[in-house]
């Protein structure tokens, strides 16, 4: 018989044309590099405090910093870990840190000793960074560590941010860094698994920046006048990348938020008239339900942005309906794509206008494709399958992990993210889950991220997710936990036939939990490995 022409590998691309990337630069030079004619403008503003600074000031204490991590020993190649709240400080380290060819391996200060010492040896950081209140957790961690406070008083065998502050010049002239260098070491969340360290380089980094903010049309425009909300950890790739080194790299103000509070965010939000905001589902539930925000004038607000984690359509226009202003839209990240592969055009400098519910368009100077799970064959449009991404930004490998590096990033340079999706008729994507969090109901696949949406749509329920319970008929049924929003008492019985209604029957609900809360981590991603423990 007649043998089938092999089917056309099909790539998707950004609906912008490719631009030049000046990714042969060093990190800090290239988001600095229009320091020139914005030094008075302001960089960084502390939230909490109110104290500004400008780029002029930041870009000089950068240096004081790079100096004093140089004066301490720490050489091209080191690592130093960054423990830190949103804060000035860890602005100055990060890119104090590039100056030198130092590494940056950002840890969550929430974690406990046994967490952060596990990401010390693995990343085999010499200093650490962090404030004064987490000092306790660092005892005992080893004895050639140094420790570097940043807030008074500073404890016993610990050393004051300020030390680090040299006037001597600093020695990044005569230190080369750039392309291949690693410059960040960020861990995935561990989410699905153990978190796992990534090594980004000064290449990746600037790619990434650079498709999301460069050029004549950029995907994600930043107007002079900007201030853009830091409140997602900076620790996470989400923050530093897409909030951090876009702002600088596009010399707009960030606000710095140490922590999450409604009430907090909101009048910040409010007083420093924040033009972008990026977040992340959980905050977005927070902004499209509390009471609260009907008190604000966010009408300055002109860009939202979430990513992180799935959300959904309805989501997105209660959202939509708080903030009419605003342009809402997603981008989708992975520590290991360098993070971005798409954002949503309905940010770019010429929008293009884009659905609730889609995650934008794969950045410019890259390539995407969806790949069939079994025959690994590329798809077309509509058809879910794994996502694959290629370009300078993804990242150079994990850190020391050989084997995992080569089941991830395949030798024509595609990194397999793990997440099913398709790309509608419009080059838009849409995440439908991970592959290793759909439940498998007989043959029968059911993303927990579309019922979870449902459930977060019920006007009685605050927050939702969605788990397998193991079944001895189906395999796998799915089943719910749900916070009811106040005061409410809508009962298993009425969820599970608010949900029958909407899905086919193999997506149906078994049982549903009630909770008080749903376990998040800090990029707010669903916990579910922890709600499937409480299964079992
Ligand atoms: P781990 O790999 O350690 O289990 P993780 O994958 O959650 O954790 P990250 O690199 O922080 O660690 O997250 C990347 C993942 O987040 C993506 O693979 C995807 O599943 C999810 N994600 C990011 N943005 C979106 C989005 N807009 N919509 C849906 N999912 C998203
Ligand atoms: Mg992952």
């Amino acid at each position: 018989g007649d043998v089938p022409p092999p089917p056309t590998p099909r790539i998707f691309r950004s609906k912008l044309p490719d631009i030049y990337i000046p990714n042969h630069l060093p990190l800090h030079t290239y988001c600095f590099e229009k320091l020139s004619s914005i030094s008075d403008k302001p960089c960084i503003i502390v939230g909490s405090t109110g104290k500004s600074y400008t780029y002029g000031e930041t870009h000089h204490i950068c240096r004081r910093v790079a100096a004093g991590l140089y004066k301490m020993g720490i050489r091209k190649g080191d690592v130093i870990m960054i423990l830190l709240q949103n804060s000035a400080e860890f602005v100055f380290s990060f890119m104090g840190a590039s100056m030198i060819g130092a590494v940056s391996t950002t840890a969550n200060p929430f974690y406990t000793s046994q967490e952060i010492y596990k990401q010390l040896r693995s990343s085999g950081a010499k200093l650490i960074i962090t404030h004064s209140h987490y000092v306790d957790k660092l005892r005992n961690l080893g004895e050639d560590l140094t420790v570097i406070t940043t807030d008074d008083p500073t404890p016993e065998n610990c050393l004051p941010f300020s030390t680090l502050i040299d006037e001597t010049n600093p020695p990044e002239e005569s230190v080369v860094v750039g392309g291949e260098d690693a410059a960040a070491l960020p861990f995935s969340s561990g989410t699905t698994g153990l978190p796992k360290g990534v090594v980004l380089t000064h290449k990746s980094l600037i790619t990434s920046v650079a498709q999301q903010v460069d050029g004549e049309n950029p995907n994600l425009y930043l107007k002079s006048n900007d201030v853009v909300l830091c409140v997602l950890p900076l620790f996470h790739i989400y923050s530093l990348n897409s909030v951090l080194l876009n702002s600088i790299r596009s010399g707009v103000t960030v606000l710095l938020m140490h922590k999450f509070e409604i009430g907090a965010l909101l009048d910040l939000i409010q007083r420093h008239r924040v033009t972008m905001a990026a977040l992340v589902p959980p905050l977005v539930i927070a902004l499209a339900k509390n009471p609260a925000v009907n008190s604000y004038d966010l009408s300055s607000v002109r860009l939202v942005l979430s990513g992180a984690a799935p959300l959904g359509k309805d989501l997105q226009d209660s959202l939509r309906r708080r903030l009419p202003q605003a342009v809402l839209g997603q981008g989708y990240g992975m520590t290991e794509a360098g993070p971005v592969l798409s954002m949503s055009l309905g940010f770019a400098k010429e929008p293009i206008p884009t659905k609730s519910g889609s995650c934008g368009t794969v950045v410019r100077n890259a390539e995407l494709k969806v790949v069939h799970l079994e025959t690994r064959l590329s798809l077309g449009y509509n058809q879910p399958g794994e996502i694959c991404i290629r370009g300078q930004q993804i990242m150079k490998e994990y850190l020391n992990d050989p084997e995992a590096t080569s089941a991830a990033i395949d030798e024509e340079g595609w990194l397999h993210t793990g997440d099913i999706g398709y790309v509608d008729e419009d080059d838009e994507i849409f995440i439908v889950d991970r592959l290793k969090e759909v439940i498998k109901f007989k043959g029968f696949q059911v993303p927990p991220a579309e019922l979870e949406s449902l459930l977060i749509n019920h006007h009685s329920i605050a927050d939702a997710a969605v788990v397998p319970q193991r079944d001895e008929v189906a395999g796998e049924v799915p089943v719910a936990f749900v916070v009811r929003s106040n005061g409410n008492n809508i009962t298993e019985e009425e969820i599970k036939e608010y949900i029958s209604k909407q899905v086919v029957f193999y997506k149906r609900l078994h049982k549903v939990f009630f909770v008080s809360s749903i376990p998040k981590s800090p990029a707010g991603k669903i916990l579910r490995k922890d709600l499937k423990a409480k299964l079992s």
